[in-house]
């Protein structure tokens, strides 16, 4: 069996790697990517220099069927895409008449006249077949060698999607004959750490379809898992035992899947249980009430108290905010300095039980009241759950 074909991205554009623009297009491409079953396995970000540009291509074409690049396609000089790319195939660019009517056809629309700058856009590598690109005056082309094939589309992220949508995923399905899906399931989990987790499923991890992996959040890890097969029903089929095995192996640990999120779970325990949660913090800058914003019902309210009150203040107000907003449920939150690690406080007053939680967090300070949010979240799941 020949190996299955294999695509790259490459993001050209300077103010990528000045870091001035985020490079959301590689993101978005790879998700397509993934959704047609097309192997992605580099992925890499050039300058606006045509010479950099051909070398980039030219290495990406080396090892991959599909090279598809963003950005450069502008009319000014800086934009060498174009040139990069003739030049990675050694041929020169020709002119191609009907673009460049095309172009002018629209600046016409708008009132404006092209200048000579914009007939440059009307130049491509010789061979060339361009894709309509009905939302934007940058034509984006394909060139295809014996063995590869590159996939030239503009920057503008609104202007990538539609080409990509409309052009260029039909004709990926149908050069490189791709008959599998990538179907992708995320198991959510909170309380452990990444290590922890990754310690009980080191066996699956090294797995290879699926595959298995983890990314961790402040107080979540979640576990993905990618199924390549023909078709969807197979895919499921690969990606459901492994969901029973992480769910039997990491016991509650696990909270959810896919859309599900710690938010949601936590306040639909207090929904279904008709309580009402109120919430006094201190140090967290208000991250739990401000995640808790948006699922009015059992959320009655929140409090955000300065730095560094004391801990019997927090508890005396939390009292009075569960009195007035007849709250059965109060959470207390204290997010304070303990030299170079941050210690959290968590109060969790319910009818059945009140506990009070100290926990430590040596991670990066912007990411501790967001752990902490993850933490009371999850007492919460834990400790009120039927
Ligand atoms: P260009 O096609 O290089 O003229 O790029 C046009 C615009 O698209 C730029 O000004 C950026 O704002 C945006 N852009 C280019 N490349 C990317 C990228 N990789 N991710 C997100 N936006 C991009
Ligand atoms: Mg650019």
């Amino acid at each position: 069996m020949s190996k299955p074909p294999r695509a790259e991205i490459i993001t050209i554009g300077t103010e990528l790697l000045l870091g001035e623009t985020v490079d959301t297009n590689t993101a978005r491409l790879a998700q397509a990517l993934c959704g047609i079953g097309l192997d992605l396995f580099y992925t890499s970000t050039v300058g606006d220099n045509a010479k950099r540009i051909a070398q980039a291509v030219r290495q990406s074409m080396d090892r991959s069927q599909a090279v598809i690049t963003t950005g450069g396609l502008g009319p000014t000089i800086d934009d060498a895409t174009r040139e990069g790319i003739a030049l990675a195939l050694d041929i020169p660019t020709e002119f191609h008449a009907d673009l460049w009517e095309e172009i002018q056809e629209l600046f016409a629309l708008y009132g404006r006249t092209p200048t000579e700058n914009n007939r440059r856009q009307a130049f491509l590598p010789m061979g060339a077949k361009p894709i309509r690109n009905p939302v934007g005056t940058a034509p984006a082309f394909i060139v295809e060698t014996a063995s590869s094939c590159v996939i030239a589309l503009p920057g503008v992220p609104g202007e990538l999607i539609v080409i990509l949508e409309e052009s260029v995923l039909p004709y990926l399905r149908d050069r490189l004959d791709l008959r599998h899906v990538i179907l992708t399931r995320t198991v959510r989990t909170a309380g452990m750490g990444e290590s922890w987790v990754d310690d009980r499923i080191q066996d699956l991890e090294r797995m290879s379809n699926p595959t298995i992996g983890l990314a961790a959040h402040a107080g979540r890890v979640d576990i993905r898992i990618a199924a390549k097969a023909e078709d969807e029903e197979k895919a499921e089929s690969m990606i459901a035992p492994i969901v029973t095995t992480l769910r039997q192996r990491l016991g509650d640990v696990v909270y959810g899947t896919d859309e599900d999120s710690l938010e949601g779970v936590a306040l639909g325990i207090l929904s279904q249980r008709d309580l009402r949660l109120v919430v006094v913090e201190s140090g967290t800058a208000g991250a739990l009430g401000e995640a808790l914003a948006p699922h009015a019902g059992p959320f009655a309210g929140s409090l955000t108290l300065q730095h560094d009150v004391p801990e019997e203040k927090i508890e005396e107000e939390l009292n009075a905010a569960m009195e007035r907003l007849h709250a059965s449920v109060g959470l207390g939150l204290k997010l304070s300095e303990q030299g170079r690690q941050r210690l959290l406080v968590c109060r969790l007053v319910a009818p059945e039980r009140s506990e009070r939680l100290e926990r430590f967090f040596g991670g990066p300070p912007d990411n501790a009241p967001r752990w902490a949010v993850s933490l009371a979240l999850n007492l919460i799941r834990k400790r009120l759950s039927a």
